[in-house]
């Protein structure tokens, strides 16, 4: 695997695949990689000719009280996974060349980004919106992947492309579990053995959740107490939100008569120390992903 260190190198690597013909695929990344960001390479190798990875923590993404300083970061190990699943170059810029000297633009998607995580971390979406327009330009890849566990981050994204006309086509990868059903995460490894027991309670909410959904339950206030109780028994120290929507808008669901959108029920808490986020679509089979 080509490791590019600069937009130099990138440039270089990305102009010589690009001639020799096929497409490319890029999936960005925090690195601390697990079989979640594998799904997105596999996806990536089975959709373009040319994969690349990027590593970047992106400071603009964290609030100042956030994880930024301890995020976890295991270039080696990443190395390994990422040559194992088949990635033809990784890309690792530093800050200072995505952000350099003078670097004053800010990009702001609207209403899709001001909820649900939007509200609870204030400005991070400004931060992911502002990277991946810089990464996407940078790396000029034909399709992006992008990972449904981070699924208001996915909208966001496809929004983002869409209004401002960035020529790459977006793809959402379904949420890769462990065996219990805990999404995988880079901040699992926050968590101890007993915070980590708890945590398989989201996953446990939601999928009673699509029980119930399956069943015929169609208010939204009912299926989220459902989630929530399931959270409170399991001992989750803080839930922030859990909150059903509508799958392609994220405004509050509401059954209508004549339509019946998707619903995605959406969940953030904080259990030992870290913050977790899952969301399920009701209607669909889980993994089955979402056509949008
Ligand atoms: P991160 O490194 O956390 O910024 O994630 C990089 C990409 O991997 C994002 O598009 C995430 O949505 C995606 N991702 C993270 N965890 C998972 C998972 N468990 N299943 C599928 N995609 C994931």
């Amino acid at each position: 695997m080509e490791l590019l260190t600069d937009s130099t190198a990138l440039q270089r690597w990305i102009d010589a695949r690009r001639a020799a013909g096929g497409g490319i695929g890029f999936v960005p990344t925090m690195g601390a990689l697990h079989a979640g960001h594998m799904a997105l390479i596999h996806a990536a190798r089975a959709q373009t000719a040319h994969v690349v990875a990027s590593i970047f923590v992106n400071p603009t993404q964290f609030g100042p009280n956030e994880d930024f300083g301890r995020y976890p970061r295991t270039l080696d190990a990443d190395r390994v996974l990422l040559t194992e699943a088949g990635c033809a170059a990784l890309y690792l810029p530093t800050v200072e060349q995505i952000y350099p000297e003078g670097f004053q633009t800010s990009v702001r998607v609207g209403a899709l980004a001001e909820e649900l995580c939007g509200r609870s971390r204030p400005g991070h979406f400004d931060g992911v919106a502002v990277v991946v327009t810089i990464l996407l330009n940078r790396v000029r890849p034909d399709v992006a992947f992008f990972g449904l566990k981070d699924y208001q981050q996915y909208l966001v994204i496809r929004r983002l492309v869409t209004d401002l006309v960035l020529p790459v086509r977006v793809v959402g990868v379904p949420t890769v579990r462990e065996p219990d059903g805990l999404a995988m995460s880079s901040r699992n490894r926050y968590l101890d053995a007993e915070s980590r027991r708890r945590a398989a309670a989201l996953y446990r909410g939601l999928s009673l959740a699509r029980e119930a959904w399956i069943a015929g339950e169609r208010d939204g206030t009912v299926l989220e107490n459902r989630v929530r109780q399931v959270l409170q028994q399991a001992g989750i120290d803080t839930v922030e939100y859990v909150s059903l929507r509508e799958a392609r808008s994220l405004r509050s669901y509401t059954p209508q008569a004549d339509r019946e959108e998707d619903p995605v029920m959406l969940l953030a808490v904080r259990v030992g120390g870290a913050r977790l986020i899952d969301n399920m679509v009701l209607s669909s089979e889980e993994g089955a992903g979402l056509s949008i």
